[in-house]
């Protein structure tokens, strides 16, 4: 039989936009049901952003082993053992943060209910739980429901020889060769674990460079330590066909600038890119829009062209990060609490956690230079900072860009150890308005990372005391 029940905001996926959206209704006074159909915690805490940045800070420190005999540390026969690492990511990361999520939603009293959610009408929605179809009638409802792997024709994963990226991250042997289809940030993260914990990597990308978003001087830091690390990138190269496959091997054919070439390797990765997940919500039938690549587009207030439902998060559009998917579902949670809030996404940081790491916010020299500022900026490399040579980890650089004309900070661009957190200083500078001034004023302690970014300002303002 079919139940009718009444709800104020309904929230559909239990992913970070979801589960934060969720959370702040429900703390601004709403009574909220959050329906998730697989984990709550969504692509990012099961099978994205925390698996993949487990593997990759194990694979980092394995790897540094190699960089301990000339600091005087000798170790033998280190080894790494797949199987206890995946144990431990599940049950000691992954485990403790989606316990966490249900534990937190059920502290702020948000009804969580296990089922797959989808739209009636404009004011009902039906879940199909195990054992039973619960029809509700919303005040506003919540579209949270994400992303999906895009899949390459002829391609598909089947968990052995071919892999998405939540299977890649999930294996319990090093592959002997692993074949990565997509030099984006996700082929690149994946690649750069296997290949730390001993795997042969090659990596086709089709554009004529990888990451063709950001700078080319930041990217070419990155290019020469995964050229170093033994990773093959092969740039302009289409992926054909399968060719063939044993127990053991697949061998594939790519287009590599034109030419015809086959490629074998125990495993391969296809990472070519994410499409936001509508399928079955009903979207047409109550009428919400979505554009020609599917995702739903909002207003400031991440209202779609119905006012009282909202969609937040990767199926709400780019850039598909976690920290922009929780910002929205904050903003949602307040309008609908009837707050004033708007979404700014000009200061979204983005971080690729490659060796080394990347992370941008704001402006690049170019794009200000584009926007028709004119602009100063000042560098500052790792190397001229005592406590990343410490770190045996001095690759890379700080790069600010400030508005010649206010001094303010409008866009800083990284390469190096850590940038992944010290980005979050730049990204408050440009919220604030921040003159360049201001921050070489804050006294940054010594020895850190973070003088790198404070000395990058002083050379942008001529004043630099460890840089020429
Ligand atoms: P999702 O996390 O995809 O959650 C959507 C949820 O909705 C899912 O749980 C799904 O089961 C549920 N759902 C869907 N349809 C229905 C329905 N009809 N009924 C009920 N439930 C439904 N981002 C970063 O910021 N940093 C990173 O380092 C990073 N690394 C990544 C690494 C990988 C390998 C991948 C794949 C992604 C990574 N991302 C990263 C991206 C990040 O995971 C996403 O941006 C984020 O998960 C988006 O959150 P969301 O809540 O919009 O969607």
């Amino acid at each position: 039989g079919e139940f009718t029940e009444e709800v104020e905001v309904v929230v559909i996926g239990g992913g970070p936009a979801g589960y934060t959206a969720a959370i702040r209704a429900a703390q601004l006074g709403k009574e909220v049901l959050l329906v998730e159909k697989k984990k709550l915690g969504g692509t990012c805490l099961n099978e994205g952003c925390i698996p993949s940045k487990t593997l990759i800070s194990v694979a980092k420190q394995y790897s540094t082993i190699e960089k301990w005999a000339e600091m005087g540390m000798n170790i033998s026969d280190a080894s790494i053992d797949l199987p206890t690492l995946q144990k431990w990511k599940q049950e000691k990361v992954v485990n403790l943060l989606t316990q966490g999520v249900a534990g937190l939603c059920k502290a702020n009293k948000v009804n969580v209910v296990e089922g797959e959610a989808m739209f009636a009408n404009e004011h009902q929605i039906r879940v199909a739980t195990e054992h039973q179809t619960v029809l509700y009638n919303f005040q506003h409802a919540i579209i949270a429901t994400g992303s999906v792997t895009v899949e390459l024709p002829g391609f598909s994963p089947d968990g052995t020889h071919i892999l998405s990226s939540k299977e890649a991250l999930e294996l319990n042997e090093v592959p002997k060769h692993l074949l990565v289809v997509g030099g984006g940030y996700i082929g690149l993260e994946i690649g750069t674990i296997y290949r730390k914990l001993g795997a042969e990597v090659t990596i086709l990308e089709g554009l004529p460079d990888i990451l063709p978003q950001f700078d080319n001087s930041l990217t070419q830091v990155l290019k020469r330590n995964l050229n170093k690390m033994g990773i093959n990138v092969i740039t302009e190269a289409m992926v054909v066909k399968e060719e063939k496959r044993s127990d053991k091997e697949i061998t594939i054919s790519a287009k590599v600038k034109g030419e015809l070439q086959s490629f074998t390797a125990e495993k391969v990765l296809v990472a070519v890119g994410r499409k936001p997940n509508t399928s079955g919500l009903g979207l047409e039938k109550v009428g919400i829009e979505t554009n020609d690549k599917g995702f739903i587009p909002i207003n400031n207030k991440c209202q779609t062209n119905l006012n009282h439902i909202y969609a937040i998060g990767d199926v709400a559009g780019e850039p598909l990060l976690a920290h922009k998917a929780m910002y929205e579902g904050k903003i949602a949670a307040e309008i609908i609490a009837g707050k004033a809030s708007a979404i700014d996404t000009e200061t979204i940081p983005f971080v690729i956690f490659t060796d080394p790491e990347i992370a941008v916010v704001g402006l690049s020299k170019k794009q200000a230079e584009e926007q028709g500022y004119q602009v100063i900026t000042g560098k500052c490399p790792f190397k001229a900072n005592g406590r990343a040579l410490s770190l045996n980890d001095s690759d890379g650089y700080i790069e600010v860009v400030a508005d010649a004309e206010t001094n303010m900070i409008i866009g800083v661009q990284m390469a190096g150890p850590e940038v992944s957190n010290l980005i979050s200083e730049a990204a408050l500078a440009i919220e604030m308005g921040t003159q360049l001034e201001d921050l070489a004023l804050t006294i940054h302690p010594h020895p850190t990372l973070s003088e790198v970014m404070q000395e990058a300002v002083e050379n942008a303002m001529k004043l630099s005391i460890h840089t020429i």
